[in-house]
C-alpha cells in the first residue's frame, strides 16, 4: 500500500501519471524530511526547440503557503483536461516551453513549516545581502537561530538542497531562453493578490523596468478588472537572501543579451481572515482559504492571468524589445508611478 503524505503530494503524482504522454517528468532533487525524503518534481510541456521562450511556475518555497500548492495543481489539471482536444492549446506550445515546480519545499509542506527540515527559510538562502533590511527586520532574514522563522542559515555555507534544485531548474531551463518569465506564488502578505518583479533587496530600480511597465499596461487595459496590485516587491517587503534577485544577477552574469523576469505572486490572504477570523488562530488559516468555496474561487481568480502571461510569452516582442524612445520614456514614468529613483 503506498502511503499518501499529504494531500498537494498525492495530487501531484496523480496529476504527473497523467501528464506523462504530454509532459517530460523529472525528479531534479530528494528533499530530505524529518523521516524519510521526497522527490522534487519538475514538469515541461511544449516545444523543445532549444532557447524557445518559457515561462516557469514554481510554488511550495514555503511549507505553510499550500494555497499557491493548490492553485498550480488546479491549472495543470485544467491544462490536462485541454490536452486532448484544444487546437489554440496545442500551436501555443509549439512555440512556447512551460515548466512547473510545484511543491519546491515537500518536508516544509509535509511538517506544517515555513521552512525545510534544517529550519532554514529557503526564500532568504540565497547568497545575497540587501541594503535596505535593518538588524531589527527579523523577518527580512536573520542568521540568529534556526528556531526563530526567517532564518538564512549560516554564512558561507552551500544553499539548501531545496533553493539550489529551485536555482538549477531556472538556470537550466528558463535563463537559456532568450525570453523567459518565472512566476512564484506564495500567499500571506496584505489584503490585495500583489504582483511583485524585483528586486527585494535593494530599493534600485529593475533594469527591466520599462518592459514591467509595458507589461503592466497591457494587462490594464486587456483586463481592466483584474485584481493584482502590481509594483516592485521592495515597495512592500524587503528581505536578504532572495532567490530570484539572486537568480536576476545570474542571469546578468550568464546571459544579459536574453530576458527574463521573475514575478511573485502573492496571494492576499488578510481578506479571508476578515471572513473567517477564527482561522486566526491556525497557522495554516493565515496562509490558506480554509473554506471550499473561498478554495475554489481562488483556483479560478488566477486562470485569467496565467492565460494573459502564456500571451505575454508567445507575443514577447510586442513588449519586451522597446526602441530607444520608448524604452526611456517609460523607465522616467516607472520611477515617477513607483516612487524610485536610480541614483
Ligand atoms: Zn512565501
Amino acid at each position: 500500500m503506498k502511503i499518501i503524505d499529504f494531500e498537494e503530494f498525492a495530487q501531484l503524482e496523480s496529476l504527473i501519471e497523467k501528464l506523462k504522454p504530454y509532459a517530460d517528468i523529472e525528479v531534479v532533487a530528494h528533499a530530505p524530511g524529518k523521516e524519510k525524503s521526497y522527490p522534487i518534481y519538475v514538469i515541461r510541456m511544449g516545444s523543445s526547440t532549444k532557447n524557445v521562450p518559457t515561462i516557469g511556475y514554481f510554488s511550495g518555497v514555503h511549507g505553510l503557503e499550500r494555497i499557491g500548492s493548490k492553485v498550480l495543481l488546479s491549472y495543470l489539471s485544467t491544462i490536462i483536461e485541454l490536452m486532448p482536444w484544444d487546437h489554440m492549446l496545442h500551436s501555443i506550445l509549439k512555440h512556447i516551453q512551460f515548466v512547473f515546480m510545484p511543491i519546491v519545499n515537500p518536508a516544509g509542506m509535509y511538517q506544517q513549516t515555513r521552512s525545510n527540515s534544517n529550519g532554514i527559510d529557503l526564500m532568504r538562502n540565497a547568497p545575497i545581502d540587501s541594503d535596505i533590511v535593518r538588524w531589527y527586520h527579523v523577518w527580512g532574514g536573520h542568521r540568529v537561530s534556526k528556531y526563530l522563522p526567517w532564518y538564512r542559515g549560516k554564512a558561507g555555507k552551500p544553499m539548501e538542497i531545496e533553493a539550489q534544485a529551485l536555482c538549477d531548474v531556472v538556470k537550466k531551463y528558463l535563463l537559456p531562453s532568450k525570453v523567459s518569465l518565472a512566476v512564484d506564488l506564495h500567499s500571506g502578505f496584505g489584503k490585495q493578490d500583489q504582483l511583485w518583479f524585483p528586486y527585494a533587496h535593494t530599493r534600485k530600480p529593475f533594469p527591466y523596468i520599462a518592459q514591467a511597465l509595458e507589461l503592466k499596461k497591457k494587462l490594464d487595459q486587456a483586463y481592466p478588472f483584474h485584481v493584482y496590485r502590481y509594483e516592485p516587491q521592495s515597495i512592500r517587503y524587503q528581505s536578504h537572501g532572495d532567490l530570484w534577485d539572486y537568480l536576476f544577477y545570474e542571469h546578468e552574469k550568464r546571459a544579459p543579451e536574453h530576458f527574463f523576469m521573475p514575478l511573485t505572486l502573492e496571494l492576499g490572504s488578510w481578506a479571508w481572515l476578515k471572513k473567517s477570523p477564527k482561522h486566526i488562530f491556525s497557522s495554516l488559516g493565515i496562509f490558506n482559504p480554509m473554506e471550499e468555496h473561498r478554495r475554489q474561487r481562488t483556483f479560478r481568480r488566477h486562470l485569467v492571468l496565467f492565460d494573459f502571461l502564456t500571451r505575454a510569452v508567445v507575443s514577447h516582442e510586442k513588449w519586451v524589445n522597446l526602441d530607444k524612445n520608448k524604452q526611456q520614456d517609460l523607465y522616467r514614468q516607472a520611477l515617477q508611478l513607483w516612487g524610485l529613483t536610480d541614483e
